[in-house]
C-alpha cells in the first residue's frame, strides 16, 4: 500500500543533517519542510504571525516552540499533497511536540484521498570527537559567506566561489560547541528514545563519509 512518510532527521549539530536532507531532496525527491525557512518566509511576507515573530526576534528572544508548531500545522497538509516523503526539519524538539505530531498526522490521515501517514525517524549518531572536529573546522567564505570546511592543513577553498579567505563564527569556540552538544543531548535523546521504542527509528553512523551516509539513509528509506 502506498503511504506518505513524515521523516524526522535527528542528530547533534555537526552530524550532517542539512547535507543529508539535501541528498534526500535531490536524489529521492523528498520535500523539505523546514520551520526555520517557514519563519523567514512569514517574516518576509509580513503576515500577522510573521510580524509577531519579527517583534520577538527583534527583542532578542528565540522563536517559541508553539509558533514553530503552528507553522508545521499550517503547512504539513499542503506538503503531504505534493510529495511522498516529507522531511520535517526543526520539529519536534520536545516530547510534547512529538505527541502533537502524532495527533496532527492522525487528523491529516482522515483527509479524503490522502494515503495513510507514517512517521519515521533517522538518527545520525555521531561521536562527540567527530562533531567537535567538524564544528571547529566550519568557517564561512569571507567574500560570498558560503559555509565550508577547513582542510586538515588549515587551508580553505570556498566550495561556491573558490575564494581562500575565511571567517569563523564567533560562537564556534570549543566551550560553546560543548555546551550546544550537551543541550542537544538533554533535549533530543529522549525523543530519539520514543521512536526507538516504536521501532520507527533507523540509526546511521554520521561519522562516515557523506556519500556513505547518504547510501545508508537510502537503504533505510527503502525499508519504511
Ligand atoms: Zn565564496
Amino acid at each position: 500500500m502506498i503511504c506518505l512518510v513524515v521523516l524526522l532527521l535527528f542528530g547533534a549539530p555537526g552530524c550532517g543533517k542539512g547535507t543529508q536532507a539535501q541528498h534526500l531532496v535531490h536524489e529521492q525527491g523528498a520535500l523539505h519542510l523546514s520551520t526555520g525557512e517557514l519563519i523567514r518566509k512569514e517574516i518576509a511576507a509580513g503576515t500577522p504571525l510573521g510580524q509577531k515573530i519579527k517583534a520577538l526576534v527583534g527583542a532578542g528572544a528565540l522563536v517559541p516552540d508553539e509558533l514553530a508548531a503552528q507553522l508545521v500545522k499550517e503547512h504539513l497538509s499542503e506538503f503531504l499533497k505534493k510529495g511522498k516523503v516529507i522531511i520535517l526539519d526543526g520539529y519536534p524538539r520536545t516530547l510534547k511536540q512529538a505527541q502533537e505530531l502524532d495527533a496532527l498526522c492522525a487528523v491529516l490521515g482522515q483527509i479524503p484521498g490522502l494515503p495513510p501517514i507514517k512517521i519515521r525517524a533517522i538518527y545520525l549518531k555521531t561521536e562527540d570527537s567527530v562533531l567537535m572536529d567538524r564544528l571547529q573546522r566550519r568557517v564561512a567564505c569571507q567574500s560570498c559567506k558560503t559555509i565550508g570546511s577547513l582542510k586538515a592543513t588549515g587551508a580553505f577553498v570556498c566550495p561556491s566561489c573558490g575564494g581562500t579567505s575565511f571567517e569563523r563564527r564567533q560562537d564556534d569556540t570549543k566551550e560553546v560547541i560543548a555546551a550546544r552538544l550537551k543541550e542537544y543531548k538533554e533535549k533530543t535523546l529522549p525523543i530519539v528514545q520514543v521512536y526507538t521504542e516504536r521501532k520507527a527509528l533507523w540509526t546511521v553512523d554520521g561519522g562516515q563519509d557523506e556519500n556513505k551516509v547518504a547510501a545508508q539513509i537510502k537503504e533505510a528509506v527503502a525499508q519504511f
